[in-house]
């Protein structure tokens, strides 16, 4: 049996001590960090705070919280706080469940059709498994069935959430300033469209911009937010009005950005087409052009008919053409598509809609810069290039300009042509 001498024995020690010493330094100081970085804006008009669903439609979930935190019943406005249930226990998992019909946590049960959960500073919460700041609403569904679980968040601290989750925290200052500014817009423009229809502004998701909360934060990518706090852009409405618009922004535009009526169907001056030689540098060639994908015929026809209930009529769909596109050249995106049923009727979707019902995911069918052929009893999607619809600010493309030197303000005039940034007033 070898034994080790003692003097490498005594250094093995050492090492080892120096080495946990090193990671509780490590531990501690992230520990620290996250901790020390307020959640600001709290105090802030009601108005301004975003919505954010969370949970759409759940039975259960886990909530934790780095501090104690009161229930407040939003069911009368009241905003009374209920000193019975206010939780002094931190850091525990607590059990939020619809128990017949009525919200229960941790054992407790609310007969509120909507409560209001509020930690104390530093108003960070942990739910199943991910750290918010601000607080959480539950709404039980009118069918007593379900529950959504809310974010109610303050501007800046949702931002945070949204920049660092859209772009790289290592990218260019003036490009995460240009993409904070583009998704303070492009939120508050929801907000304001249809957050009175609904108990809920913002999903956090794709669909709408995505939000990761704390996960996304960085010491960058708060730079961004508090160096263009209060930052919107703005453009001349058809009532000859300057306001905000859809500020909508993609991944990899694929070397033209696109008209937004082909796309949304919306007309906003900024929203128009602008060729984009930036993106090809940033993104790496695999995601610049994307491979060929194929999806079955039957597939096609049942997931757009999930989608479309108008297409039902079509019965089996046939045949597939692009009816409009729009040429840049060297490469076309496709703006409509014309479906051709078995039972000889035709209906025609953009083509941006008949992507994301293909693949909700627009992981695979990546954009609609593509061609489509038919081969046996499948449809393929080749030549592909870019990732996403398209429309506003070219996501790499922005970060190829601030490598290039300009700073937000360049960068967002050059895709939001005839735009202005003005500073809204919290
Ligand atoms: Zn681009």
């Amino acid at each position: 049996m070898r034994t080790v001498p003692r003097k490498y024995h005594l250094r093995f020690l050492i090492s080892k001590k120096v080495i946990f010493l090193l990671v509780l330094l490590i531990l501690s100081s992230c520990k620290k960090r996250q901790l020390t970085t307020p959640t600001v804006q709290m105090d802030i008009e009601p108005q301004f705070w975003i919505r954010v669903l969370l949970l759409d439609d759940v039975k259960a979930c886990t909530l934790k919280t780095a501090s104690p935190f009161s229930i407040i019943n939003d069911q009368t406005n009241s905003q009374t706080q209920n000193t019975n249930v206010r939780f002094n226990k931190s850091n525990v998992p607590i059990s939020l469940e619809l128990t017949e019909g009525e919200i229960t946590i941790a054992g407790q049960t609310f007969a509120y059709d909507s409560l209001i959960i509020f930690p104390n500073d530093p108003y960070i919460f942990n739910l199943n498994g991910n750290d918010y700041r601000g607080k959480l609403k539950l709404i039980v569904d009118p069918d007593g069935t379900s529950f959504d679980v809310i974010n109610m968040v303050p501007p800046e601290p949702y931002l945070a959430g949204v920049v660092g989750a859209e772009m790289p925290g290592y990218w260019e200052p003036e490009a995460l300033k240009a993409q904070a500014i583009a998704a303070r817009t492009y939120c508050f423009y929801v907000k304001k469209r249809f957050g009175t229809n609904r108990n809920w502004d913002m999903k956090q998701t794709e669909a709408h911009q995505v939000y990761r909360g704390l996960a996304a934060e960085s010491a960058q990518i708060w730079y961004a937010v508090n160096e263009t706090k209060g930052q919107v852009i703005t453009c001349k409405q058809p009532d000859g009005t300057e306001d905000i618009f859809p500020a909508y922004y993609s991944s990899t535009c694929g070397g033209h950005t696109e008209n937004s009526e082909n796309v949304f169907g919306d007309s906003f001056v900024p929203l128009i087409g602008v060729p984009c030689p930036y993106c090809q540098d940033v993104a790496k060639p695999k995601y610049f052009f994307w491979p060929m994908i194929q999806f079955d015929e039957t597939d096609i026809t049942i997931r757009l008919r999930e989608r479309y209930s108008q297409l039902k009529q079509l019965g089996k769909i046939v045949n597939i053409t692009a009816v409009d596109q729009t040429d840049y050249g060297n490469f076309s995106r496709l703006t409509k598509i014309k479906l051709h049923g078995s039972t000889g009727k035709n209906d025609f979707l953009r083509a941006e809609d008949f992507r994301l019902a293909i693949d909700p995911t627009g992981r695979k069918l990546r954009s609609t810069i593509c061609q489509i052929v038919k081969l046996s009893d499948k449809w393929a999607f080749f030549s592909g290039r870019g990732w996403g619809h398209g429309v506003g600010m070219c996501q790499c493309g922005a970060q190829g300009l601030a490598r290039d030197g300009k700073n937000a303000k360049q960068i967002l005039s050059y895709y939001y042509p005839r735009s202005k940034i003005l500073k809204m007033s919290y």
